[in-house]
């Protein structure tokens, strides 16, 4: 028995070091130029230390202020865009930047709906035009033939229930609030989803608001200028750092971006840029661009398919490109004469993936 074991830890050791010298990763700094960080070569999978190998994790980075969505609904948009950028892999970080600017504006479509609409409400109430559809109020299933009214039973009743509700979850503290927020949840939401096509915003157009329904984190910066490229930059290089995510998406055309673009290549990362500009100087460094039409018309979701077949042969290629280090290829030797014979038949990739 007490042989068994000192034969068991003796195993251990010499498959701890054989695996630090000739596993994958190690392998892989051949050619990339990633700093093992301590705890990588952990052979604990519940090791806080070891950072969460990911396979193909997109992530999406969208420079609000070069690329708003401006003629084309938010929400639709930033739909449309993760669908495509799905097809390179588990889109797991929807990031988007912009300063007050962005989200205050108003763009030229929206102003000239709400014209229309307005022009529409005038007819209506001097009788001149009807509506052949009731309008239909989500929240409580009324049905209105003139849209003022109905807007207007909408802030006097609903609106007025909303705030209340929000006065009250904000003076509860402890459990009562949270009871408050379950008590009020379905409420709340079949308010929010309501109101967005009865009222209009105070601030801009819900920019935000759209984006972070169809699941993007929005953050705001303040007015200077560059700020929100010098945040996403950022936010970029940290995710790079902790190496979160295997593809990045960037949305923007901004040159200024193109020293982060070249540093996620040089750590093996694949890159994707979605801007109008064809010839740009980001699409240039990138492994892959597309244009706004191309993402809008779903044009994007083929072309990625094709990107994601090269970038597998690729890395098939990697794979088998072998470079000769004189220092690594004799530590293994040297290794491999002490270990005994049946660690020669250990799997050693199945013991790191596994
Ligand atoms: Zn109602």
């Amino acid at each position: 028995m007490v042989v068994l074991l000192k034969f068991c830890e003796l195993f251990c050791t010499t498959q701890l070091k054989t695996l630090q010298i000739i596993n994958p990763f190690t392998s892989l700094s051949r050619f990339c130029h990633f700093v093992s960080k301590p705890g990588f070569n952990s052979l604990d999978p519940s090791s806080p230390l070891r950072p969460k190998i990911t396979k193909n994790n997109v992530a999406i980075f969208w420079d609000l202020d070069n690329k708003p969505p401006n003629s084309f609904p938010p929400y639709n948009t930033a739909v449309k865009l993760k669908a495509a950028m799905a097809s390179f892999g588990v889109v797991r970080y929807m990031v988007a930047y912009a300063n007050h600017h962005a989200f205050t504006h108003v763009p030229q479509v929206v102003r000239e709906q709400r014209k229309e609409r307005k022009i529409l409400n005038q007819l209506e109430n001097r009788g001149v035009i009807k509506t052949v559809e009731p309008y239909l109020c989500r929240v409580c299933g009324r049905n209105f033939y003139s849209n003022e009214k109905f807007v207007n039973h909408f802030k006097q009743i609903h609106e007025r229930e909303q705030i209340k509700r929000l006065n009250q979850i904000e003076s509860a503290r402890g459990k009562m609030r949270v009871k408050l927020v379950a008590k009020y949840s379905m409420k709340m939401e079949k308010y929010k989803n309501a109101v967005r096509d009865v009222l209009t915003p105070k601030v801009g157009y819900g920019l935000a608001d759209e984006l972070k329904r169809a699941g993007f984190w929005v953050h705001t910066v303040s007015n200077k200028p560059q700020a929100a490229d010098v945040a996403l930059k950022n936010h970029m290089v940290g995710m790079m750092d902790r190496r979160r995510v295997e593809c990045m998406v960037l949305v923007s055309d901004d040159s200024d971006f193109v020293d982060v673009l070249k540093e996620a290549k040089l750590r093996c990362l694949k890159t994707v840029v979605v801007g109008d500009m064809n010839d740009g100087a980001l699409k240039r460094v990138a492994d892959a661009g597309f244009s706004w039409s191309e993402i809008l018309m779903g044009k994007a979701k083929k072309e990625a398919e094709s990107v994601v077949g090269k970038w597998k042969d690729r890395d098939i290629l990697k794979r088998l490109e072998w470079t000769y280090n004189p220092e690594v290829e004799k530590k293994v030797n040297d290794l491999e004469d002490e270990v005994v014979e049946e660690t020669q038949n250990v799997d050693f990739e199945g013991n790191v993936s596994g």
